[in-house]
């Protein structure tokens, strides 16, 4: 859309960095406009150009507690959530990971002892994100292991409940279940963010995680970070993240800490639409339209979702989650079988410790998909 405003815009050549050429202006009024028009466009202020002579030692801030985690990139992440009050980050230890991924890992090998006699058991309430299963038990680890549903855990052991809220994949915000004092636990805050939900106070758990991947949707960057309340906690996720990758790419933070910046620039902008505020109105226009067509052809049902007023916003704010949790009402015992059959494809409930009568379906898909979604659900 940028490109083709552009391009009937008398301004457009500004856009092109190195077009330089032109009859009758000067150079200063040049170099102004572009510098105008390039902030404009969000392209722009989200490029970061690398050279290949820069960023190549393996360390980011020797000085600092995280070796590996570049300084902008930090200050950027301390800087969004204060905008958007949903963690606290003063007096925290920050760590960068490749992905909010391989922080799991590392909290997963920072709570364990490998001085046990038994791996100490992970656990997440159903329905729980589809992943942590297999992280857990991939590489057959001595040190912890799945241990299923955490609202039915009763073993007298050590440990460690993963709490994701908003949840993946059902939406709902959710809390601690097991509350034992010989646990630890991980709060997955991925889709804490404004766009899903209402930022009701600033998160201030013991280990919270949190990824580009769902805050601004760069996912292919790889990168996450955690925030931790305690030392030991942070150096034994450090000593894993050193182990496992030496750090984490400084491209890929460097590029992150330009895309928070933006999104932080764009909350303090009053001329324009926070990025959020966007994401959000975006968001509730796809759920109004999946509920109506959901509620139409009457073979599935949804969650119902809670409104709040969001201290970002400062309005009340539904509950809109990146995924859909559908369940059939009726006769099909497979919906992702007879989805698929349909030609949408879903993630079936099994993979998060439920029935097969429940599918999860991505609202984040590309505008164009979205609406084949549904225009086959509605076929259906
Ligand atoms: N946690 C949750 C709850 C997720 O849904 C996802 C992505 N599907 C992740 C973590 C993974 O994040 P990342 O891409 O940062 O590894």
């Amino acid at each position: 859309n940028v490109t083709k405003k552009h391009s009937s815009d008398s301004v457009i050549n500004l856009d092109q960095e190195n077009n330089w050429n032109w009859p009758g202006l000067n150079l200063q009024w040049r170099s102004n406009n572009v510098r105008r028009v390039l902030a404009k466009d969000g392209r722009q202020k989200c490029t970061i150009t690398i050279s290949g002579y820069q960023s190549l030692s393996y360390f980011s801030d020797v000085k600092n507690f995280c070796w590996f985690l570049e300084p902008e990139f930090a200050e950027e992440i301390k800087r969004l959530h204060k905008l958007v009050g949903n963690a606290v980050t003063d007096d925290r230890y920050l760590i960068v990971g490749t992905g909010s991924t391989q922080l799991f890992q590392a909290a997963l090998y920072a709570h364990s002892s490998p001085d046990a006699h038994k791996p100490i058991n992970v656990v997440s309430a159903v329905p729980y994100y589809s992943c942590y299963p297999t992280v857990a038990d991939y590489l057959k680890s001595g040190l912890y292991k799945w241990a299923g549903d955490a609202s039915t855990y009763d073993k007298d052991e050590p440990y460690i409940e993963v709490v994701t809220s908003p949840n993946n994949p059902d939406g709902r915000l959710r809390e601690p279940v097991v509350n034992r004092s010989d646990g630890f636990v991980v709060h997955d805050l991925a889709y804490y963010w404004p766009q899903y939900t209402a930022i009701t106070s600033p998160a201030d758990h013991d280990l919270m995680l949190f990824t580009v991947s769902k805050s601004t949707g760069h996912a292919g960057s790889r990168i996450g970070w955690a925030i931790v309340k305690d030392k030991n906690v942070a150096e034994k996720m450090r000593k894993y993240i050193e182990i496992s990758t030496i750090g984490v790419s400084k491209e890929s933070q460097l590029r992150a800490a330009k895309i928070l910046r933006a999104v932080s620039d764009s909350c303090q902008d009053l001329s324009d639409e926070s990025f959020f505020n966007y994401g959000r109105r975006r968001m509730t226009e796809r759920w109004e339209r999946l509920t109506s067509v959901i509620k139409l052809n009457g073979l599935f049902s949804l969650p119902e979702y809670s409104t709040e007023i969001c201290n970002f916003s400062g309005v009340p704010t539904k509950t809109h989650p990146a995924f859909a949790w559908l369940q059939s009402k009726g006769m099909i015992e497979d919906s992702e079988n007879f989805l698929k059959g349909h030609k949408i494809l879903t993630r079936s409930g099994k993979h998060c410790g439920v029935s097969t009568k429940y599918v999860r379906v991505s609202m984040l898909d590309r505008e164009g998909t979205f609406d084949l979604l549904l225009e086959r659900l509605s076929n259906l």
